[in-house]
């Protein structure tokens, strides 16, 4: 069963229950999707009218998608996958003179890998722009917009504050035909970059700041990497995205909760746009929830490029990152993300969620689907002196304890074998039941040992252990279980054994909120976050595909680097211990 099968039905929240309440009082009913009047018949989203709802995800293309965006991908898919619709992917490029290829490539690859599909829904803020020009226009005409010539220091003087009204312009009062004028020559050319912006006409009494004459158009000398040098005015976000919603016939435009005092500007320019016969009704409605904020995590762009540039972590796809792509490495699944979106939930009040929630999600998932394999991280040999040399034999494992019918595989046994440091100790500490003088265990899948003793270097280091197996113990055969131990240790052959690179990761920070206070987030870092090292493999790991994930018993569930990897050479990554464990050492 998937992870999803196993959700359903959804839980509610207030986000369904606002698109349950539009469906069943017929809102969209009498809606063409695929036409609409006015410039907008040119845009309508490319899918049929059957569809239902339409909602979108619109990530600006200046960085790598995070667990915070994945929470807002799983939400606004998730959506138009259980109320049959669709979700478009959008990317927002209204701004200028950023490089987005690679983020754009990042962004796609990881949308999929989350599982979802935009069918031919994939567009870009730029597409617009001819529509979000010629709205300004109408706009200008009707007297909702004008030209103000103020600098940006006036301007911001002027605006007044939260206890304080604006001040109007001294433009304000142009008129429509004059600021019609400077905008078609603002968008030729011929003035310099902030000579002049468009504003809207509303109210610069305004108790929300947002209303108070919002800037819409601004002049740019810039090129767009989509437009090219078309265009030397650019909308401002706050415009564009309320007519990009509407061109592409969104109907839930979510968002998280910062835009909530933008949502009467958002309204109001629809209003006038749709009054002027422009939008079609009825039109998107933008709804905020709060976002992801995840202890020992941290979520903010700009700390993330910080962490990349100056090498606190080795690149944005470390596996330690909290990106998507940094996800996938470390082997967290799509099902296990699109679990803990579903846990989490929707609100509108703002909460911290644990990381060891995530975690869990992973480890639930992974349960389920890693087969089990056997590897010692901190390896110590272990001699069977009562064992022939030259000789070899096959004991057999379980791939998944839950799910017999994936059968058994073999792993060879012999006089040498590696174990792990940890499982011997010359003078057992109270309750220790593994390898020290005297004692008996069973070497899992394989036979009852009794340990003779350790020998040391120089330095005191334990270098070998050794002990003797009863013949007759063995895993499976009639009478093996006449033998009761209390220690059941795994081991790998050492003849056998594939020596392979396995980093162990941890969280990247150690305190529940980095940098909180005016702490530097960088003091913060887990020192021990990545440790790399060479383990001894069960052979059959060897042939490990990149991707491939395991569960190594006793450790956790690990995975084949998709990166590093190389045909018969794979390194593996630690994903999440089998418990949680942090802070319980
Ligand atoms: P910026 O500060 O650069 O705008 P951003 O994180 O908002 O960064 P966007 O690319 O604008 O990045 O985000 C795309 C979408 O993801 C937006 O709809 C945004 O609301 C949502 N989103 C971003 N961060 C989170 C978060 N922590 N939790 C939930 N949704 C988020
Ligand atoms: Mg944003």
């Amino acid at each position: 069963m998937s992870a999803d099968a196993k959700l359903s039905p959804p839980a509610t929240n207030f986000i369904r229950n606002i698109i349950e309440a539009d469906l069943a009082g017929g809102k969209y009913a009498a809606r063409r999707w695929g036409g609409r009047p006015g410039p907008a018949q040119a845009h309508a989203g490319a899918t049929p009218d059957e569809e239902k709802i339409r909602t979108r995800f619109p990530p600006e293309p200046n960085g790598y998608l995070h667990y915070g965006h994945a929470k807002s991908i799983c939400l606004n898919f998730g959506l138009a996958r259980d109320y049959g619709g669709v979700c478009h992917l959008r990317f927002d490029d209204t701004n200028p003179e950023k490089e987005e290829k690679e983020y754009v490539e990042s962004i796609i690859d990881s949308v999929k890998w989350l599982g979802f599909d935009w069918r031919e829904n994939l567009y870009h803020a730029s597409d617009y722009f001819a529509w979000m020009y010629e709205f300004a226009e109408y706009l200008i005409r009707t007297g909702h917009a004008y030209v103000d010539s103020q600098s940006a220091d006036e301007m911001r003087a002027n605006r007044g504050t939260l206890t304080e009204p604006g001040r109007d312009s001294p433009n304000r009062e142009r008129s429509p035909e004059e600021s019609l004028d400077l905008f078609r020559r603002m968008k030729i050319g011929e003035f310099p970059d902030g000579a002049h912006v468009l504003r809207a006409r509303i109210d610069m009494a305004s108790p929300n700041l947002n209303l108070r004459d919002p800037a819409i158009y601004r002049i740019r000398h810039a090129s767009h990497h989509n437009t090219g040098d078309i265009w030397c005015v650019y909308p401002m976000y706050t415009y564009a995205h309320p007519i990009e919603d509407a061109l592409e016939n969104i109907t839930h435009s979510i968002c998280t909760l910062e835009f909530e005092d933008q949502r009467p500007f958002y309204d109001w320019l629809l209003e006038r746009l749709a009054e002027g016969g422009l939008l079609q009704r009825p039109l998107p409605q933008q709804i905020e929830f709060s976002r992801l904020n995840l202890t020992y995590v941290l979520l903010s762009k700009r700390k993330l490029i910080q962490l990349v540039e100056e090498g606190h972590v080795d690149a944005w796809d470390d596996p330690r990152m909290p990106t998507l792509v940094g996800a996938r490495r470390r082997g967290f699944t799509p099902e296990g993300m699109r679990l803990f979106a579903e846990r989490i939930g929707v609100s509108k009040s703002d909460s911290w969620i644990d990381f060891s929630l995530l975690e869990d999600c992973m480890r639930e998932h992974l349960n389920e689907i890693a087969p089990r394999r056997i590897a010692v991280l901190d390896p110590v040999k272990l001699i069977i002196d009562n064992y022939p040399a030259d000789l070899s034999e096959d004991c057999f494992a379980q791939n998944h304890p839950q799910h017999p019918e994936l059968g058994k595989r073999a792993m060879p046994f012999s006089r040498e074998l590696w174990i792990e440091r940890e499982d011997f100790m010359e003078v057992p500490a109270k309750g220790y039941f593994r390898l020290f003088p005297g004692n008996s265990v069973r070497l899992r899948y394989g036979y009852v040992v009794k340990c003779g003793g350790g020998v040391k270097d120089a330095d005191g280091n334990i270098t070998e252990v050794h002990c003797e197996y009863m013949p007759d113990s063995k895993s499976g055969t009639p009478g093996a279980d006449t033998y009761k131990v209390k220690g059941n240790l795994h081991w790998v052959s050492a003849a056998h054994a594939h020596a392979a690179e396995v980093r162990l990761y941890d969280r990247l920070f150690s305190a529940a909120s980095p940098g909180a206070g005016d702490r530097d987030f960088l003091q913060d870092l887990n020192a021990d976050s990545k440790r790399v090292i060479t383990a001894y493999l069960e052979a059959s790991l060897k042939d490990a595909k990149a991707e491939e994930r395991y569960q190594f018993e006793r450790h956790g569930y690990f995975v084949a680097d998709r990166i590093d990897s190389l045909p018969a050479a794979p390194v593996f990554n630690r994903t999440v211990t089998l418990r949680d464990s942090w802070g319980k050492t």
